[in-house]
């Protein structure tokens, strides 16, 4: 992303709306300027305020004069009041901060949109997790933080060398190098992104030890982890297995997503024959 130093007219609005504070208003230019290390080219900017196409110079005047008169003249604060912002036309590597960062732009390895995976949300159409299984989601980075892919290959490596099998339908899985040690492709490692999902399963033994593991790998990384868990429920809709073994490292449990399971697995669904579409 950037911005158009001729049109911007510096009136700060756009430096509310970016997620990882990359936008400022550079006091030698007078102009709102991107930092485009920190930028994960979410589009925030660009998509989140409505863009007039007032004469930059127009504008300008209008506020030096009301200035002088002590008159502050403010644009609507969900504005851009000259279209400012022009995307640039993004080349690999940095096209992979948009993938992960623009939730509504769909992953090409899983044509997934926002982070790429269904994780275990469509468990029962596709199986991933099955009975006696935990899979887990291991979620690197936040709005305001964000995550770079060397911290994210620290993750996947410590998690291969504890022989961890990744998700093959994962997008981080499918920017890997070599999967059996969790290496990540050279060109990417320094490409920042909003946040991602790592997603293993493992069986229900070794809960315990992943989330230590995560929580060790943690510790060296510049950024925020959140780990998922996802598990069946038995017959009556409860989780007895997994959910003491959390609650035992601390955690305060709530149920987040429950997948109805109204789904079925290697089913094909009939399609009535008056919705049938001829070609
Ligand atoms: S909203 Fe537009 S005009 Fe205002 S500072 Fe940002 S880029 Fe410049
Ligand atoms: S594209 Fe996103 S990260 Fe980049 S400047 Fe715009 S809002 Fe900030």
């Amino acid at each position: 992303m950037r911005i158009n130093p001729k049109k911007c007219v510096a009136c700060g609005n756009c430096t509310y709306v970016c997620p990882m504070g990359a936008i400022y208003i550079d006091p030698v230019m007078k102009r709102a300027t991107i930092d485009r290390d920190e930028c994960v080219e979410c589009y925030t900017c660009f998509n989140g305020l409505s863009q007039e196409h007032l004469p930059p110079t127009l504008v300008r005047t209008v506020r030096t004069v009301f200035a002088a008169l002590r008159i502050r003249f403010e644009p609507e604060p969900d504005v851009c009041p000259t279209a400012a912002f022009e995307p640039d036309e993004l080349v690999w590597p940095r096209v992979v901060r948009r993938a992960f960062s623009d939730p509504r732009v769909p992953h090409e390895s899983t044509g997934v949109e926002g982070r790429g995976t269904e994780e275990v949300k469509t468990n029962d159409v596709t199986g991933r997790v099955g009975p006696g299984d935990v899979g887990f989601t291991i979620e690197l980075g936040r709005p305001g933080i964000g995550v770079r892919f060397y911290e994210i290959q620290e993750m996947c490596r410590a998690l291969a060398a504890a022989g961890v099998a990744f998700e093959v339908k994962n997008p981080i899985t499918s920017l890997m190098s070599d999967v059996a040690t969790g290496t990540i492709r050279d060109d990417i490692l320094g490409e920042k992104v909003l946040s991602a999902i790592v997603e293993i399963k493992v069986p229900v033994a070794r809960a315990e030890e992943i989330v230590h593991l995560v929580w060790d790998v943690e510790q060296r990384l510049d950024t925020v982890v959140s780990i998922g868990a996802g598990v069946r429920c038995d017959e009556r809709g409860q989780d007895t297995v997994v959910a003491p073994i959390l609650e035992r490292l601390g955690y305060r449990l709530e149920r987040a997503k429950t997948n109805m399971g109204l789904g079925r697995r290697g089913e094909a669904v009939p399609v009535p024959e008056r919705e049938m579409v001829s070609t």
